[in-house]
């Protein structure tokens, strides 16, 4: 009887056991669930802020922003969803928009001065704070990778003119004939520009109402990955017209892209000037770390008071660590998309 008691005894002890086993992986598994589902990925693209009215825009033209917009947006989605790198997100979706003749980024840049196109871009990891820019690139396909590269193949953080094509180069980046650039509508701008100039007539919009704006169409976008990186990136053209080897806020770390894990990712477009001057992006940035703000709060801080006040036109696009955006701007319009992992997707243009 005795021994029979011991055997049960036994029994229980090993059934115990056992069950305790078999329910610790289910409970890791179901940790790791629980990780996964509150973990949030995503990106936000924009394609430039302006003079954007559905007046001056075709049902065609519309739809071919639309278009490219959300082929740039899935290029950077699906990296995310297979578990990439924020930083591979930011840079595939600029790409397509850099490749697009409709946007102010890459091929379709505006015209300098010189009848040129001289291009800036700027990428940063917000996990480490590294960054890589370059300015005045006329040569380089993409020149979002010219960015990359210098953040990761040089002990520098910005590069401008021959010296960073020169490096491009070197680091096996796609190189370009000047006529790659070349876009007849944006030349016409640019004509139209020198012509108001010349009459020394200041208001450009009273030649052309579509192109009151020197600018339009810088792209952007700011990502934040499975593992909770974030990233931003910025390529543009700049301004039409600009002079003397003018460099925007774009490729200036800060002032118009800034990418930081404690707090979030932000990429801008708008007059370089006043984003150079109020260092925008960081400013965004800053306000959550030590400001207490939140992502809405501080980058609504920047564009609707600061530059409005100051009579600056833009805006920014921006994500932070916990998967919120924001997409605020004060001009008529904004080129923006965005995309994330519960389901949030929508591609805008106009004030809506
Ligand atoms: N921010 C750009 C620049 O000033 C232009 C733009 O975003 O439209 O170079």
């Amino acid at each position: 009887m005795q021994f029979n008691r011991y055997l049960q005894f036994l029994f229980c002890f090993f059934l115990l056991v056992a069950v305790n086993k078999a329910q610790a992986p289910v409970a890791n598994l179901q940790t790791i669930l629980e990780k996964e589902e509150k973990q949030k990925f995503g990106l936000v693209i924009h394609g430039g802020a302006g003079t954007i009215l559905k007046t001056n825009m075709t049902s065609e033209m519309e739809t071919a922003y639309k278009e490219t917009l959300n082929t740039a947006l899935n290029a950077g989605y699906s990296i995310l969803a297979n578990g990439g790198k924020a930083l591979d997100a930011v840079e595939a979706a600029i790409k397509v928009l850099e490749n697009s003749p409709l946007f102010n980024a890459g091929k379709g840049s505006v015209f300098s001065n010189a009848g040129k196109n001289e291009m800036d871009a700027a990428i940063m990891d917000g996990s480490n704070l590294k960054a890589g820019s370059m300015a005045g690139v006329q040569t380089i396909k993409n020149p979002i990778s010219g960015a990359r590269a210098v953040m990761e193949k040089s002990e520098h953080v910005m590069l401008s003119g021959e010296g960073a094509e020169k490096f491009a180069k070197l680091s096996g980046l796609e190189i370009v004939d000047q006529k790659y650039f070349y876009d007849e509508k944006r030349w016409q701008q640019f004509q139209n520009v020198l012509k108001a100039e010349q009459s020394q007539q200041k208001q450009v919009k009273d030649i052309d109402p579509n192109i009151k704006d020197k600018k339009h169409g810088t792209v952007g976008c700011v990502a934040l990955d499975m593992a909770g990186n974030l990233a931003a990136g910025t390529s543009t053209g700049g301004m039409t017209n600009k002079k003397y080897g003018r460099i925007g806020d774009a490729p200036i770390i800060g002032a118009g892209t800034y990418a930081n894990n404690a707090t979030c990712a932000v990429s801008c477009t708008g007059h370089g000037e006043y984003f150079i001057r109020y260092t925008v992006a960081n400013n965004v940035s800053a306000m959550m770390e030590y400001g207490g703000k939140n992502l809405k709060e501080a980058a609504d801080i920047m564009i609707h008071s600061k530059l409005v006040s100051a009579k600056g036109e833009g805006g920014l696009i921006a994500i932070d660590k916990d998967g919120n955006i924001t997409m605020p701007f004060n001009s008529a319009g904004m080129y923006r998309a965005y995309k994330l992992n519960d389901e949030r997707f929508q591609i805008l243009i106009y004030k809506e």
